[in-house]
């Protein structure tokens, strides 16, 4: 899977979509990331609000470039299946484009993504 910057301009598949789109957790092996904790509650906001921005599924399974797992899931009754597409969160200036793999490298592997994302996350989560 391809390797970007976080809040790099996003460019790993064509987009129908007006405005920014920016990448997030697109990490892979060798490269430095962020980690660290995430605010209580966000991962579970994450998990919630994130399969109804699912988007860009792909055929396959990418591997976790980390641990090698296919096909990861959650770790929820119900578990999401994770490394096959894309989440496109839309926050207030941009669309944060995620790899469905952020949550497992959020579970697993300590990344921390950028606050921006996790607020973007944590609004669409709230109750309305
Ligand atoms: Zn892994």
């Amino acid at each position: 899977m391809a390797v970007y910057e976080d809040l790099s301009p996003y460019e790993y598949l064509p987009v129908d979509h007006q405005g920014a789109i920016v990448n997030v957790g697109w990490l892979g092996k060798g490269t430095p990331y962020p980690s660290g904790p995430v605010p209580p509650g966000f991962r579970d906001a994450l998990v919630r609000t994130a399969s109804g921005y699912q988007t860009h599924a792909t055929r396959g399974f990418h591997k976790c470039p980390f641990c090698g797992i296919r096909r990861a899931t959650t770790a929820e009754p119900v578990p999401l299946l994770l490394g096959h597409a894309e989440f496109h969160i839309p926050g207030d200036q941009v669309t944060y484009a995620a790899p469905t793999l952020v949550i497992h490298y959020i579970d697993e592997h300590d990344y921390q993504p950028p606050q921006e994302f996790i607020d973007a996350v944590l609004a669409l989560d709230r109750p309305t």
